[in-house]
């Protein structure tokens, strides 16, 4: 039966990917003005199977009336082998990849800009509309590449020292979107030759590329959770990236309530940008600790820890970032807090030299205070890292998307206003 105008509305404002019913092709809007009025050609979109999970993927091929089995082919040819055409899916008989052709597509996000730098860190600009940019940044570290991945073109949390926040809020990234910064990174090395032969099937095998992907990129990814899920379970996915759940991982600045939802719905790591020990600098330097206080932001990081501590041999952690603001939260104090703050919270601290940007208004503490710092927390028995600073050359450190993406809110316009000169090349 034909939906009402209004359901079919609602039914085409929802994303696409929160619902099955959109694979279906079979266009039954009828034209009912007169039979005269022009027949309605409109050709419905193609759905991009990039940004299809496992599950979603496979109900999109029962669709097409095709087995399961072949869902995990294609994926196969799309994630591990970086294929987007369909003629070239050689294990696909010739049937199938003609009705592909003609109801699918593969289409990665587009990248504007790359820029390799000689430390091996990678970045690429991506454009999902005219003059919303997102960033993906590699940073190898011995056998190591780790890929930090956007969730939201901007964000709208504003924490005081971070640059995505000062561009403000644009939108949400598609699971397309986000996935495909994953098979952006993974396609740069399958062109650098990182194969080592053909298997059985005759596809192309090779070294894995990446191992590890925090989303710590531009955006909050608890604010766009139902994207971020999908995206998620691809990266996990032996059919795509096949990643370890330790070597995955969220970061948040503390939205509570999503906190819970995603502790039920996937197991990766958690990482949580802490950046302060007490309520009051907190509100100051991360705005939504206003609305989530730290007992709260605590007491939902055991909850992650009771929920996934089960199943595991060996103890899960939770990852906590905190940026070190010269004189503002780098003091022997600070330390002392944290340290009673997390006692009964399994973690490890990662202290993050600030990256400044222009007009920023805090300066990065020195080294040796960050060394005495971590020190402090050492000796009261934490495990506490520095992040290695990377691809200086090209801007690139991870959770510094600097304010050279453009967007049009108003927020950005002030803060581009201040910083004219900012501005990347197109290559
Ligand atoms: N919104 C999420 C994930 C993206 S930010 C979150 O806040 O956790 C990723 C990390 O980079 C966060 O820990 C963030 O606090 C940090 N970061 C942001 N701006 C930074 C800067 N200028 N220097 C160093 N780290 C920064
Ligand atoms: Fe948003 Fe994270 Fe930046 Fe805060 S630190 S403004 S939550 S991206």
């Amino acid at each position: 039966m034909a939906q009402s105008g209004r359901e079919s509305g609602e039914l085409m404002q929802r994303p696409q990917y929160l619902s099955t019913a959109a694979f279906v092709h079979d266009k039954s809007g009828k034209n009912d003005m007169t039979d005269a009025a022009p027949i309605d050609v409109t050709v419905p979109p193609k759905v991009n199977l990039i940004g299809l999970s496992r599950e979603q993927m496979e109900a999109y091929f029962a669709t097409l009336g095709e087995k399961k089995f072949r869902a995990g082919q294609v994926m196969k040819w799309i994630h591990q082998q970086g294929i987007t055409e369909f003629s070239e899916m050689t294990n696909l008989a010739k049937s199938l990849r003609v009705k592909l052709e003609q109801y699918a597509e593969v289409r990665p996000p587009k990248v504007t800009h790359k820029h390799f730098s000689a430390d091996g860190t990678r970045k690429w600009i991506i454009e999902v509309a005219p003059n919303a940019m997102v960033e993906t940044v590699l940073i190898p570290d011995g056998d190591r590449k780790t890929l930090c991945v956007s969730s939201q073109v901007g964000c709208a949390l504003d924490c005081s020292f971070c640059s995505t926040g000062k561009q403000g809020f644009m939108r949400d990234l598609t699971p397309a979107e986000i996935i495909g910064q994953v098979w952006i990174a993974n396609r740069s090395y399958l062109d650098d030759g990182e194969f080592s032969g053909r298997n059985a099937d005759g596809e192309l095998t090779r070294t894995r590329a990446l191992t590890n992907v925090v989303m710590m990129g531009m955006g909050e990814p608890l604010l766009n959770l139902d994207a971020v899920l999908p995206a998620m379970s691809l990266m996990l996915d032996d059919y795509a990236y096949g990643l370890s759940k330790r070597r995955v991982t969220l970061s948040t600045s503390g939205v509570v309530p999503m906190m819970d939802k995603f502790t039920q719905a996937i197991d990766v790591s958690l990482a949580v940008s802490l950046h302060a020990p007490n309520d009051e600098l907190r509100n100051e330097l991360v705005p939504i600790n206003k609305k989530y206080p730290l007992s709260e932001l605590m007491a939902a990081c055991k909850r992650w820890l009771v929920h996934h501590q089960g199943s595991e041999v060996g103890r899960r952690r939770v990852t906590m970032e905190y940026v070190m603001l010269a004189g503002v939260n780098d003091q022997p104090e600070h330390a002392a807090q944290l340290i009673e703050l997390l006692r009964d919270v399994p973690s490890k601290i990662n202290l993050i030299p600030f990256n400044p940007f222009p007009h920023a208004p805090y300066d990065s503490t020195p080294r040796v205070q960050i060394i005495e710092f971590q020190n402090q927390l050492i000796r009261a028995g934490y495990t506490c890292t520095i992040r290695a600073t990377r691809g200086d050359d090209i801007d690139a450190a991870c959770g510094q998307l600097v304010g050279q993406v453009k967007d049009r809110t108003r927020r950005a316009e002030r803060w581009q206003a201040q910083t004219r000169n900012n501005e990347i090349i197109r290559v």
